[in-house]
């Protein structure tokens, strides 16, 4: 007769049934979505009465909670998980991990870690096949406790899985403060709405865990929709009826000497000793500075050609004058505002970036959206820093300036004042052209280039004395230079030492007057003094 059994039976036959062998474990595979490999697998819980048939843990699990057996139950499980692992060893199966399920209940005034210890011990398995699974109620005994046990765990060097994550209170807090090394997450908390809410929560969850160099296993994965979904947002760990259904112990075996398996990697490698747990946190000092103190900036991952943007801070989104908010940009694609010739350049970028692990930059121009003005175009200087690799992705952290104005105004330079650079670059001197009425300088590419100088330098010559290119002892004398074109004199020459290295140049100037003979333009160059033999 199947039926399910009443708690009073339950109760009654427990122990016996535990002895029996009628309550045991079966096992379901993890697998790699990418590879078809497995990669782990987790001990399931099942009841097989003589009488009444197969009950499900979600009938009896409950009652051996409610009635302090469930600590019983669990250590029979990790028993016979340990039996298994030796004798798979004995025959020279190399096994899978295994995890097994630690109920809430199992840490409240029991000597959990102790009790597994002397079972692993008994049957003398490597801890690295044993894994444990905890679930994010197992906090509600208080945070202290499950922390003391997963140190506890960790010092004897199980790994932990967070079980069921999402489904709980709190969760976000939870993973901060836990030191799990696996995040299993539930897609059925998801209710198979991949591209709403669900979605949007599944795909944070899975950069943050990245963040947090935590592998990410998607359970009760059903269908290869929702499989290809996880494995797109970079989480190929998968648990489900659609690679596998939980395996008899013989079927499991069969399995495990059959499939090649492969070990189970951290997704994503950070380079230095950036705490990416405290990035997340948002009361963190490393969140205050880049909200606050940094310039624009955004992270961002690459693979296969894709940008995806995870982080931004609110300067970023007002460098690259997108009227979005912070949370349209981390969803829309980056690439949309590039043309070709710019992605190009980008992704070139990119790659130096990758190759010297040092910060490149670059500037690209970028079409933008905007819901008030319509579309615009705006050039950005990034400076590109990987900060992180996996396999084929690299994480990126770039700053970014908006040097629209600064380029407008070179292209707005007339023809004439380009080959005029042009013509200067090619004769080896510094050349540039000074405004006389409006005080303005505009310096030759050269000058640009060497000089790091702005295509346009308002009050002149001020600027020049600034930045030290004309030395203080010369500065009055410069001055004085300007005072005389205004006044009208045609030809002003000398040598000066230039820049803080005192490097003599032979500097000129040339006056132009306009038809009425008023000084209209003035035109400098400065050519090296090479010493004659
Ligand atoms: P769980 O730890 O989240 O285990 C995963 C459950 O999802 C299993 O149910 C598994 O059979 C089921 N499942 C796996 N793939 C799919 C899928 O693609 N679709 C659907 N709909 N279900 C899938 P099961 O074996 O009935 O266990 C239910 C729960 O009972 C477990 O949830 C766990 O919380 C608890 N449990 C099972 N075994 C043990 C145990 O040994 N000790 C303790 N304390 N709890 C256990
Ligand atoms: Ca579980
Ligand atoms: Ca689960």
């Amino acid at each position: 007769m199947n039926r399910k059994m009443t708690e009073n039976e339950l109760l009654a036959c427990f122990e016996d049934e535990l002895k029996s062998g009628h309550i045991y474990a079966v096992y379901q595979p993890k697998i790699n979505h990418d590879t078809g490999r497995m990669i782990g697998a987790e001990a399931l819980m099942r009841w097989s009465h003589p009488e009444y048939g197969m009950q499900y843990p979600s009938d009896f699990i409950p009652v051996l909670e409610a009635h302090d057996l469930i600590f019983r139950a669990d250590l029979g499980i990790f028993e016979l998980v340990c039996r298994f692992l030796r004798k798979c060893l004995d025959d020279g199966i190399s096994p899978v991990p295994i995890s097994t399920n630690m109920s809430r209940y199992d840490i409240y005034g029991k000597a959990y870690v102790e009790e597994i210890e002397k079972i692993r011990g008994k049957y003398d398995v490597p801890v690295k096949y044993l894994h444990i699974e905890v679930t994010e109620t197992s906090a509600i005994g208080g945070m202290e406790l499950l922390t003391d046990v997963l140190d506890q765990l960790h010092s004897k060097g199980y790994v932990v899985e967070m079980d069921d994550f999402g489904s709980g209170y709190s969760s976000l807090n939870v993973l901060k403060d836990l030191a799990v090394d696996v995040i299993k997450l539930d897609m059925r908390f998801l209710s198979g709405n991949i591209g709403g809410r669900g979605g949007t929560i599944i795909s944070s969850v899975v950069h943050m865990a990245k963040w947090l160099g935590t592998p990410v296993i998607a359970e009760g994965v059903e269908t290869m929709e929702q499989a290809d979904y996880m494995k797109s947002i970079g989480c190929r760990y998968i648990q489900g009826y659609l690679y596998a259904k939980p395996l008899e112990e013989e079927d499991f075996r069969r399995k495990m000497e059959q499939l090649e398996q492969e070990p189970m990697r951290a997704p994503m490698d950070l380079i230095n000793t950036m705490n990416a747990g405290k990035f997340w946190d948002p009361t963190s000092m490393e969140t205050l500075i880049f909200n606050n103190f940094v310039g624009g900036a955004a992270i961002f991952t690459y693979q296969d050609g894709n940008l995806e943007v995870l982080r931004t801070n609110k300067k970023y989104v007002k460098t690259i004058c997108v009227d979005l908010t912070e949370q349209e940009v981390i969803g829309s694609d980056p690439w949309k505002s590039f043309d070709e010739e710019n992605r190009r350049i980008y992704e070139e970028t990119l790659r130096r970036a990758i190759e010297t692990e040092d910060e490149e930059t670059c500037e690209t121009w970028r079409t933008i959206q905007s819901k008030t003005c319509g579309e615009d175009k705006v050039c950005i200087r990034s400076f590109i820093r990987m900060i992180g690799r996996a396999e084929n992705q690299q994480l990126f952290y770039a700053m970014v300036q908006n040097i629209t104005a600064e380029k407008q105004q070179y292209d707005q330079l007339h023809d004439s004042e380009r080959r005029f650079r042009f013509a200067s670059e090619q004769i080896n001197v510094y050349a540039w052209e000074y405004d006389i009425s409006k005080k303005e300088m505009r310096p030759c590419f050269r000058c640009m280039r060497d000089l790091h100088l702005p295509p346009l330098l308002e009050n002149y010559p001020e600027p020049a004395i600034e930045m030290g290119i004309f030395p203080p002892d010369y500065a009055d004398m410069y001055r004085d230079w300007h005072r005389q074109l205004e006044q009208g004199v045609d030809h002003l020459e000398a040598i000066i030492p230039l820049t803080p290295d005192r490097v003599p140049f032979h500097v000129r100037y040339t006056l132009e007057k306009d038809e009425a003979g008023r000084p209209l333009k003035a035109y400098g160059s400065a050519a090296l003094v090479v010493d004659k033999v």
